[in-house]
């Protein structure tokens, strides 16, 4: 059986504890790995090695920088069939979507924020005011300088996608960093460790510690030599490592939950707007924080729209994600499994009517490997009350509610109706009204007539209970150094 290890200081470590977890294969429910379960003192080692390595990573040329991080993605590249394989096979991903998505993908921040330091502008300011004696000249020009050591914190859902998006802007900038891969999904971040070596990047630049949150998260979280914090998981976690980080006065960046709600006006193309709501509400088995997973209808074009996405749901290849037909495999976790059953348990308690799904996947229709997987149908559910729970609170699996609305202020109602606030779709044929009901919406990220369509350099991130800060783009080179001004008197 494998063992993963930690990647400190570019070697394999075992954790103090010599503690490991078992690693689950999701679409099987069989052990094939152990993960260390480190905890502080495997942190303070990281945080040290970091530390030690931060002068000379700050000063190394950003040419330099960019062209370990090209490396870095030239090799992701190479070893995409291993990493989409290992991928798929620790979350239950259909592996045509682990590689035609979350490999070349991660291989593409790599690129992004290589390339971004080479470009990215100054800031600089002329000030001519009046004052006593005479007009005051000064130029301001501001430094940005690394911050020290980043702590990187990732979720289970895109794993090498979502660690890399952190990585590639933390190391570009200058700063080292110790990483927390999801100790339930940690397969391509060992993977990932193995690259970096090669690459030929500077021992302790990149350092990856696995563990839970609890013990290892939190260390890293609480470290007093990790002043900038990234993370990315559920809301009442990162409503924690908020607060820690307030109080110890740590930057700190939150993408969080989210329970996007996807409109569809009646002068929407449905051609376009349909295959789309499905895709939204499906990919990954709707475990994508930005997963359209509240699907508003216009009521002129609601029963049309209902019938055609459950239609749309149910001809979902659902099977074994090694399989390269499969379109949609099996929930990451017995433990994300049954909360995803309870909650369609509760819709229907509720009164919710289910057009399909609302079940596990049958085990006579799965391979004989996969039947004990954690498959769940795909689901659609109509006729709950919008401030119910299962309307307002993520699901964050295979599971979208359907409601009606009659008018552009109802539908902007609904959709601002939970306390999240992280992506939203309107589909329509007004052009007017798109701008203007995206500008309604509480979303950090709204798509007109599309969904999931990124561009690196976008701001990216959530409102309200779905995040604080943005990352991407310009934004997470800002979060990653910290701004000096220069004032000199001319
Ligand atoms: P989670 O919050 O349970 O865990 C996320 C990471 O935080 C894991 O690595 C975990 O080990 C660690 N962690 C847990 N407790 C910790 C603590 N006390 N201190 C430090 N670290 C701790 O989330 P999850 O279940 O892994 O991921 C699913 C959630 O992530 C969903 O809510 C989803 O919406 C969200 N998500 C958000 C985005 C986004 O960009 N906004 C993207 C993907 C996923």
């Amino acid at each position: 059986m494998e063992r993963i290890a930690n990647f400190i200081a570019n070697e394999f470590d075992e954790p103090a504890s010599r503690d490991y977890l078992d690693v689950i294969e999701p679409a099987t429910g069989g052990v094939y790995a152990r993960v260390p379960m480190s905890d502080a003192e495997d942190v303070n080692r990281a945080a040290a090695t970091a530390r030690a390595a931060f002068p000379a990573w700050a000063s190394t040329p950003a040419a330099e920088r960019s062209r370990l991080l090209l490396r870095l993605a030239d090799l992701i590249e190479a070893n995409l069939e291993q990493l989409a394989q290992a991928e798929s096979r620790n979350c239950g991903k259909p592996i045509a979507l682990a590689r035609g998505v979350d490999i070349p993908r991660s291989a593409a921040n790599m690129r992004y924020f290589a390339t971004a330091i080479l470009h990215a502008p100054g800031e600089f300011h002329e000030t001519d005011q009046p004052a006593v004696g005479g007009p005051l000249h000064a130029i301001n020009y501001t430094l940005r300088r690394p911050r020290g050591v980043a702590g990187l914190i990732s979720p289970w859902n895109l794993p090498l996608y979502l660690l890399t998006w952190k990585i590639a802007p933390a190391v570009a900038t200058g700063n080292t960093c110790v990483a927390k891969p999801s100790e339930v999904t940690p397969m391509t971040a060992h993977l990932l460790a193995g690259l970096v070596r090669e690459a030929g990047f500077p021992p302790g630049v990149i350092n990856i510690v696995h563990g839970d949150g609890r013990t290892c998260g939190s260390a890293i979280v609480q470290h007093a030599e990790v002043p900038a914090v990234s993370f990315t998981g559920s809301t009442a976690v990162g409503r924690w490592i908020g607060e820690t980080c307030g109080r110890m006065l740590k930057r700190v960046s939150l993408e969080l939950g989210g329970k996007n709600a996807f409109v569809i006006f009646d002068d929407a193309d449905l051609g376009q707007a349909i295959p789309t709501a499905v895709r939204a509400a499906f990919t990954n088995q709707g475990q994508v924080c930005l997963c359209g997973s509240r699907l508003l209808v216009q009521r002129r074009v609601f029963e049309r729209v209902l019938d055609a996405v459950a239609t749309g749901a149910r001809a979902l290849v659902v099977g074994d994600p090694r399989d390269e037909a499969t379109q949609f495999g099996s929930l990451t976790s017995r433990a994300h499994f049954e909360k995803v059953a309870a909650m369609v348990d509760e819709a229907r308690a509720a009164g919710g009517v289910i057009h399909c799904g609302g079940a596990p996947v049958p085990g006579v229709s799965l391979p004989a490997r996969c039947r004990g997987g954690y498959f769940y149908q795909p689901t659609v559910i109509s006729g709950l009350d919008p401030a119910c729970r299962v309307e307002r609170e993520e699901i964050f699996g295979p599971v979208v509610t359907v409601q009606p609305f009659e008018d552009e202020d109802q539908a902007a109602a609904l959709a601002n109706g939970t306390d999240y606030g992280l992506a939203a779709s309107v589909f329509t044929g007004d052009v007017s009204r798109a701008h203007r009901f995206a500008e309604r919406v509480q979303a950090g990220v709204v798509w007109v007539n599309c969904w999931l369509v990124r561009d690196l350099r976008t701001p990216f991130g959530g409102m309200k209970a779905s995040g604080v800060g943005r990352e991407g783009g310009l934004e997470a080179l800002r979060f990653f150094t910290e701004p000096k001004n220069v004032c000199v008197k001319v």
